[in-house]
């Protein structure tokens, strides 16, 4: 069950574990990438846990979904900002009059975000992107199984691919071998959200 509440408290916890692996996602990011995407998470998470303290309660879970995803279209930039924001967007909708969801319902929004950033990235699971995480934890999720060891099974997995989608795909080779930066970040978000979940 994800209440507005859980997710408000996950969503400062994945800034601070942002902020903690900053400049990991950023060495990362300069050896497979441009370098910067410890930089333009940093920036847009520290203005979601912001904007979320400032604000306070929310309405609902649509409502907290629709600020973040705003606020991270705003702020974090590059590739990764409107994936990201995507996703958001996409449970804002999911969610939307909803105080809190369970079982399919929530599933099945994980499953919209997803979707979502698939569609707006053009890519697929399999690329070494962050799609990479998404797609398993979202499996996982919709079988009820083990959150956490999906995380980190799809990091392992998606480490040993080479790239062929977005800035990293122009290493080629290279990459194998590499943590892809997009995937650890999603990691460390949706670490967070299966941590409120339990
Ligand atoms: P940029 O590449 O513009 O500098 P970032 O460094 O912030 O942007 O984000 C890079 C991350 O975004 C990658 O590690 C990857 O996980 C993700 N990414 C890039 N392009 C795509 C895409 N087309 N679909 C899904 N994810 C992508
Ligand atoms: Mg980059
Ligand atoms: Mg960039």
């Amino acid at each position: 069950k994800l209440t507005t509440e859980q997710l408000r408290s996950a969503l400062i916890k994945a800034a601070e574990q942002i902020e903690q692996h900053k400049d990991e996602l950023t060495d990362l990011d300069r050896e497979i990438g441009d370098g910067d995407h410890g930089i333009n998470m940093s920036r847009g998470f520290q203005a979601v846990q912001k904007t979320l303290e400032e604000h306070g309660e929310y309405e609902d879970l649509g409502a907290l979904s629709k600020e973040v995803g705003m606020t991270l279209i705003k702020t974090v930039g590059g590739a990764s900002g409107p994936l990201y924001g995507t996703a958001f967007v996409k449970f804002a909708g999911a969610f939307k009059g909803k105080t809190e969801v369970e079982g399919a319902e929530l599933a099945d929004a994980f499953h919209e975000a997803t979707e979502g950033i698939k569609s707006r990235g053009k890519s697929e699971f399999g690329q070494k992107t962050m799609v990479d995480i998404w797609t398993p934890f979202q499996e996982a999720l919709s079988q009820e199984g083990d959150l956490k060891a999906a995380i980190d099974q799809a990091l392992a997995d998606t480490k040993a691919r080479i790239a062929t989608k977005g800035r990293a795909s122009y290493f080629g080779e290279a990459t194998e071998g590499v943590q892809d930066p997009g995937s650890l970040s999603s990691a460390l978000l949706l670490g967070e959200i299966a941590e409120v979940l339990h």
